[in-house]
């Protein structure tokens, strides 16, 4: 059986994210240095180290825990990124409110309130080659499966497969929101590094809540 997400899964999945985007970290430069200023893979792992940096005290509720991980990337990253995705946790903060856990159906509702955050403070929408082209069918995905009855672990699973199809969906797409679109046309034929980012960040949610459950 499946639990969803506690605050210990949730503690998990930061430390998972971090480790990715360290992993990473050449490979979003790389993709950055194609059609932005070469520094995503930096960005993100500055601010998802100092994230780590801070979860040695677990704190009692996942509120507490997103909050702090999305000021940390507020004041952590100086890109783009850093706003974006600090946003987001403070988003999935609130939409957590006094939760100790969150079942499917409050995974569900808690990924959209994080991403309808970065729609909020980037004023992108999907087709327009940033990380919601990963983030938007990803949550849209969860919603689906979770509707559809399944586990917490197994919903994720087809959030994960949601993002990396919208991740690939980028690569044909034309920039028209940040830096990217500076190149116009030349921006075609690149994989987004916001989106390659955000497929990270849904793949190690879904291995965390299969791990802890
Ligand atoms: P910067 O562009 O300031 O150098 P980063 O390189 O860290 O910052 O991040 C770039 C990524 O941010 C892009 O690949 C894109 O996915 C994402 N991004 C940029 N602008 C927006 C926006 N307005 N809305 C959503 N995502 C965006
Ligand atoms: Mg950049």
């Amino acid at each position: 059986m499946s639990e969803g997400l506690d605050v210990a899964a949730a503690t998990a999945w930061l430390r998972r994210f971090a480790d990715r985007i360290a992993d990473e970290k050449g490979w979003l430069t790389e993709l950055d240095s194609a059609i932005g200023d070469g520094d995503h893979g930096i960005n993100m792992h500055r601010g998802m180290s100092a994230v780590a940096a801070d979860l040695a005290d677990q704190p009692a509720d996942l509120a507490t825990l997103f909050k702090r991980a999305g000021m940390k990337l507020v004041s952590s990253v100086g890109g783009a990124s850093g706003p974006l995705y600090g946003t987001f946790f403070l988003r999935l903060a609130t939409a957590a409110g006094d939760a100790a856990s969150l079942d499917g159906a409050g995974l569900a509702s808690t990924l959209r309130a994080g991403c309808d955050g970065v729609v909020a403070r980037g004023k992108a929408e999907l087709g327009e080659k940033t990380m919601l082209d990963a983030l938007l069918p990803a949550a849209d995905a969860l919603e689906a499966a979770v509707a559809d009855g399944k586990e917490p672990a197994d919903a994720l699973t087809a959030a994960a497969e949601a993002a990396r199809a919208g991740r690939e969906s980028t690569i044909p797409m034309q920039a028209t929101k940040g830096r990217a679109s500076y190149l116009g046309e030349r921006s075609v034929g690149h994989l987004d590094p916001g989106a390659a980012s955000a497929t990270l960040l849904i793949e190690t949610l879904a291995d965390a809540v299969a791990d802890e459950s």
